[in-house]
């Protein structure tokens, strides 16, 4: 039986995890679960698999701590490094998953990822951290998943090339003028994906990709010039990974984060399991590729530069990326502010240093004061 801890679990991922770990319960125990707000949801949850530890971010009025819970942003930490966890998983959407990941590595425990933006913001350290205590990171991400599934263990020798494949969003055919006035209600209606607010729209901007792009090059460690994008509407291929011999292996399902997850917690191993739909590729076809249209989705080539430039731009992009999301969901600036709020944070604080995790939370913060000053009146 392996120990699982679920931070963020009344999110898209983290209730995904619950209904693959209701049909293993003979391979792993709920041992944590945490979330930022829905405590009515947790509650139910916390009925359902009676975890030692149930941590509630914000407890308020609205949202009173049950008896017994922990609160406060301590409690991702608390539930990640707490006894009898084997494999946390990492479900929190954004920067406020970074301690969690770094404590788990440093403990020695497995990280099962979802949330790319703690690899993205803290790189080099997250590495670090799971040298030093011998835990391990496997990506949730679909296309990380896939790739890891492609590699099979094989050397990074071998690899010649990785090619993400992206959806492409809901504005894949969408022109420059209509990309502006875009709404938020347009810009969450991902075509072939059920998921968070914040990823969907990363999902519409292709920011998520750019993210996908840096958690891809610093899991498998291969440089950002070997790593390409495709877009793929049907989002069946889950990425592709080219080897030195000139064979190319790709992963295949039916959209499903049940399997990503699933595979995460038993890497690698595989184990029965009924989460994916039947595959039947008469039924799917056809499956089409396209360029990304890089010029009218710029977050994509934002991202990976600051990818390449290292130290804390992944960060500000990261941070700055957040920051406009959550104002575009607001209401308070338009869809094609988003990239210019990104290029803006990178061009004043993309130099940072990233050598700690206090510069790296130091950037986070100065992108998101950028952002937040760029759009008062
Ligand atoms: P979501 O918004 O549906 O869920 C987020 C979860 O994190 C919720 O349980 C919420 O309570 C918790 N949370 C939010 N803010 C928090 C904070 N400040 N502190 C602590 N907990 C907090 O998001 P999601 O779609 O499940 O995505 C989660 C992560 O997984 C993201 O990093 C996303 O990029 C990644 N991911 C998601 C999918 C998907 O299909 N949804 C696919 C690939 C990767
Ligand atoms: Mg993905």
């Amino acid at each position: 039986m392996k120990g699982i801890a679920i931070l963020g679990s009344t999110g898209s991922i983290g209730t995904t995890a619950l209904r693959v770990l209701e049909r293993q319960r003979d391979r792993f125990r709920v041992v944590a679960l945490t979330a930022f707000a829905n405590g009515a949801l947790l509650s139910e949850q916390a009925e359902h698999f009676s975890p030692d530890f149930v941590g509630l971010v914000r407890s308020d009025t609205r949202e009173p701590a049950r008896a017994g819970w922990a609160c406060g942003e301590r409690c991702l930490v608390e539930a990640a490094t707490l006894d009898g966890v084997d494999i946390v998983l990492n479900a929190v959407v954004g920067a406020a998953g970074l301690d969690a990941t770094l404590a788990a590595l440093e403990q020695g425990r497995r990280v099962a990822l979802a949330n790319k933006e703690s690899l993205v913001m803290g790189g080099d350290l997250v590495r670090s951290a799971a040298r030093r205590g011998g835990g391990e990171l496997v990506p949730v991400d679909s296309e990380h998943s896939a790739i890891l599934q492609c590699i099979a263990g094989r050397p990074r020798t071998e690899i010649r090339r990785l090619v993400l494949t992206a959806s492409g969003g809901p504005f894949r055919k969408w022109t420059n003028d209509q990309l502006e006035r875009a709404t938020i209600a347009d810009a969450l209606q991902h075509p072939t994906w059920q998921m968070g607010r914040k990823i969907t729209v990363d999902s519409a901007t292709l920011a998520n990709k750019a993210l996908e792009v840096i958690e891809a090059h610093f899991l498998f460690d291969i440089p950002y010039d070997r790593i390409d994008v495709v877009v793929h509407p049907q989002s069946v291929v889950h990425s592709f990974v080219e080897f030195i011999d000139g064979s190319v292996l790709a992963q295949l399902g039916v959209p499903s984060m049940e399997l990503p997850v699933l595979y995460a917690l038993t890497y690698p191993d595989r184990v029965s399991d009924t989460g994916v739909p039947p595959f039947d590729p008469v039924e799917l076809s056809p499956l089409t590729f396209e360029p990304v249209r890089r010029d009218d989705f710029p977050s994509l080539a934002l991202g990976v530069q600051a990818g390449r430039s290292g130290g804390a731009a992944p960060a500000v992009f990261n941070a700055a990326n957040e920051a406009a999301v959550a104002l575009f969901l607001d209401g308070d600036i338009h869809f094609g502010d988003i990239p210019r709020a990104i290029e803006s944070a990178l061009a004043r604080h993309g130099g940072l240093d990233s050598r700690s995790r206090e510069a790296i939370l130091s950037a986070d913060a100065l992108a998101r004061q950028h952002v937040q000053e760029l759009f008062r009146c």
